[in-house]
């Protein structure tokens, strides 16, 4: 029978009722004809939850004991979503992610996948199973311990076993109805697409977008699947929702097609570094190793043979940024005056394929944040995206000024 993979992110499954209705979506397709493999996450709000009690003991944590407890909270809606369709007379069993096997690297918190064997699952729909629960985000490691695939993960093992099952397609349901222009929730002229090309998705979901996670667009594209994103809380229809396919399948196109933003960053700055061959190396070296994900850098012109070196990278990896400088400083790799860390940034991005052959997009961005008041503080670019950091308190304003100023409640 056609294999279905259907997600259920954490809104979808918050309580009871929800997972009843989800449950009851599922049922619609097995009545179909498809087998289905159920990706669930957490009940929303318990990632957080169990990530802020792990930081309450340990700051600088163990990533494995991260893993070991973050991973809980899609446990229980594995099983409470097995109990419930078997309660619908659905044969349906739940799995974690260590049980089918999901098999992962060994970077603990952000673990890549590499591979999910078949014949597990398979074997019980050739027995009568119809629906097989899997616990999102979570995998194991070649050391045999628990691992996560970073936060939004589910959307990664949803995509990585439709490509594993050849399935038809592969729905995730969330709390939006499809990938819009920009987050709905900072703006009512958000815009609904029906399509966007994996590429745009792509970007939009590295620079913020928390609709799907990075991974899984890279998936999806990788290995040609049939991605749509769409409402759990809407009726059930055909024409539901986003599709995340090829450039080619996309008629519309607009120079910017979306506008994304993370409120999640910090910018550090090292004042006053020796301006020497090796000197970023040194700085950059020793943070990729601490597991810091440097985005934006900038150098500034030398004076006297010292600089000042800024960069950015999440919130939440600053302790671990401040530390891993600090011992390079102190085994005398590298020598600074002061670290400086500004958490109160965020950066706003515009993405679109049209860039590659337009020119004039940045002069816009910049004139319209200009004419807001709003000071850009670093800026990068790239094929199909530009992107500044500004103060946080500006952030809303600057992605609803940019959502105007290149029209985006208008379709192409
Ligand atoms: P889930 O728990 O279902 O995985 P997420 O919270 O991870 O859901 O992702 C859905 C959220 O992504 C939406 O509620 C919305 O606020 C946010 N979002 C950000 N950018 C966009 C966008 N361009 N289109 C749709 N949703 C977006
Ligand atoms: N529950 C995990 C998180 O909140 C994974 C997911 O929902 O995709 O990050
Ligand atoms: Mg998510």
């Amino acid at each position: 029978m056609p294999v279905l993979v259907m997600k259920f992110g954490g809104t979808s499954v918050a309580n009871i009722d929800r997972i009843r209705r989800a449950a009851k979506r599922v049922g619609l397709e097995v009545a179909k004809g498809y087998d289905v493999i159920v990706i669930v996450s957490a009940m929303s709000g318990k990632t957080n939850e169990l990530v802020g009690w792990v930081n309450e003991i340990s700051p600088l944590h163990d990533a494995r004991e991260y893993d070991a407890v973050v991973s809980a909270g899609e446990n229980v809606t594995a099983g409470l979503m097995a109990l419930t369709l078997q309660e619908m007379d659905i044969p349906a069993r739940s799995w974690q992610g260590w049980q089918v096997p999901l098999k992962t690297n060994s970077a603990h918190s952000a673990a890549r996948i590499e591979s999910i064997p078949t014949d597990n699952i398979n074997g019980r729909f050739a027995q009568g199973m119809r629906v097989a629960v899997v616990a999102g985000f979570q995998g194991i490691s070649p050391e045999g311990r628990i691992t996560t695939l970073g936060r939004g993960g589910s959307d990664t093992t949803a995509v990585a076993f439709a490509a594993a099952f050849d399935a038809e397609r592969c729905d995730i349901y969330t709390d939006v109805d499809g990938v819009y222009t920009t987050d709905p929730r900072i703006t009512s002229k958000a815009r609904k697409l029906d399509k966007i090309a994996f590429e745009e998705m792509l970007e939009l979901a590295s620079l913020g977008a928390k609709v799907l996670q990075t991974r899984s667009v890279e998936l999806a594209m990788r290995y040609n699947v049939k991605l749509r994103v769409l409402s759990s809380f809407e009726e059930p229809s055909d024409e539901a929702g986003t599709l995340v396919c090829a450039e080619e399948e996309i008629m519309e196109s607009k120079v910017v097609s979306g506008i994304a933003y993370s409120r999640d960053e910090a910018k550090m700055t090292l004042i006053s570094v020796a301006d020497r061959p090796g000197i970023a190396a040194a700085i950059f070296g020793p943070l990729s190793e601490a597991g810091v994900n440097v985005d934006m850098i900038i150098q500034n012109i030398a004076e006297e043979g010292r600089t000042d070196m800024t960069f950015s990278c999440p919130t939440d990896q600053v302790l671990r940024a401040e530390k891993a400088l600090r011992e390079a400083k102190e085994r005398g790799d590298i020598n600074y005056h002061d670290l400086v860390a500004d958490t109160n940034v965020a950066k706003v991005s515009a993405v679109g394929i049209g860039m590659r052959s337009q020119s004039g997009v940045a002069a816009k961005m910049f004139k319209t944040l200009s004419d807001e008041g709003i000071n850009i503080k670093v800026i990068a670019t790239s094929e199909i995206k530009i992107s500044v950091l500004i103060d946080r308190k500006y952030m809303e304003l600057a992605v609803q000024a940019l959502h105007d100023a290149f029209e985006l409640d208008k379709a192409a």
